[in-house]
């Protein structure tokens, strides 16, 4: 992990390998201190608080959750004391998408020899993902704390005289999700609006909504953007993403009108200038929620989680740990 200066008071702590669950956290070096995202575990998340701990003056009285996603709320406890700001939804959707126990339950499984057998039996994809996550994950000892300062559509801090406006931009990849925003920086903070260098997961939205939340990140003129997943970047990253979802959209409508079902058309697709992105299996995900959309599901419809991740290994026939 690495600590990157990214305007005269912002910062990023940045997981250069880019795998599965390698999210970002961002430093607000103003008002007492603003964390944007808490990382996976507990181990990641100390990296976070020494690599900022060279800049700050202490611990930050402010951490903001960009989304309910586990990757960047499970290390809130670390931040004893500290007010914990996300949309109005993420303590409950983080109760229902992000229980520590479930994960640490893969992994377990994982090790364990008549687990790996029944695991690899039905659900091949899952054990892949669980094996990538044992070598850089740990999630015993996480607690779910959840945000208590909760807004609906804006909020607006003001450190030192510099604004910062919390917009949500949800259901677009998650129903929590909120940009960070800070005019007089010219940074913002995308959450997992943005994916860099690897493939997006989308959970809960449309791609409508994803297109719109994109609009205005390109429309707010940021300078720099620190993206949920992958290195810093400008609008270019914003765009990028943006030709990327509609990309996968219309090839999955192709696919779905000639009767292919997503796992086919997710091995049908081909990535074109995207193949050098991290995560490919993760397009399965992407071309079922087109999928959804096309067959008009509601957007909020669950996920079968072990099915999902072997749509994932089977896309890129059991290569999911380069992803
Ligand atoms: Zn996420």
């Amino acid at each position: 992990m690495k600590l990157q200066q990214i305007s005269e008071n912002c910062f990023a702590a940045l997981n250069e390998k880019n795998r599965a669950r390698d999210a970002n956290s961002g430093l607000i070096n103003l008002g007492g201190g603003v964390v944007v995202d808490t990382q996976a575990d507990l181990s990641h998340a100390r990296r976070v608080i020494e690599l900022f701990g060279k800049v700050w003056g202490g611990m930050p009285k402010r951490v903001i959750n960009t989304h309910e996603d586990g990757a960047h709320v499970w290390g809130n406890q670390l931040f004893e004391g500290a007010e914990i700001i996300a949309h109005r939804t993420v303590p409950d959707r983080m109760k229902q998408v992000a229980d520590p126990s479930e994960s640490q339950k893969l992994l377990d499984g994982a090790e364990r020899l008549l687990s790996r057998v029944m695991l690899r039996a039905t659900h091949p994809g899952a054990l892949a993902i669980a094996r990538q996550l044992r070598q850089d994950y740990d999630f015993d000892g996480i607690r779910l704390v959840l945000p208590t300062t909760l807004f609906d559509e804006r909020y607006v801090l003001n450190l030192d005289g510099t604004e910062v406006h919390l917009i949500h931009v949800g259901p677009c990849h998650q129903v929590g999700d909120t940009i960070v925003h800070l005019p007089r920086e010219r940074v913002v903070f995308a959450g997992d609006v943005i994916f860099r260098q690897c493939t997006p997961m989308g959970w809960t939205g449309t791609y409508d909504k994803w297109f719109k939340t994109l609009d205005l990140i390109i429309w707010l003129d940021p300078e720099v953007i620190v993206p949920g997943h992958g290195p810093v970047c400008g609008i270019e990253g914003a765009m990028e993403m943006k030709a990327y979802l509609d990309y996968v959209r219309e090839e999955s409508k192709r696919c779905f009108e000639h009767g292919l079902t997503s796992l086919e058309a997710s091995k049908r697709i081909d990535f074109g200038p995207y193949r050098t992105w991290r995560g490919p299996a993760r397009l399965y995900a992407s071309v079922e929620r087109a999928y959804r959309e096309f067959r008009n599901e509601p957007a909020d419809a669950p996920w079968d989680m072990a099915r999902s991740f072997d749509g994932e290994g089977a896309r890129n026939r059991g290569r999911v740990l380069r992803g």
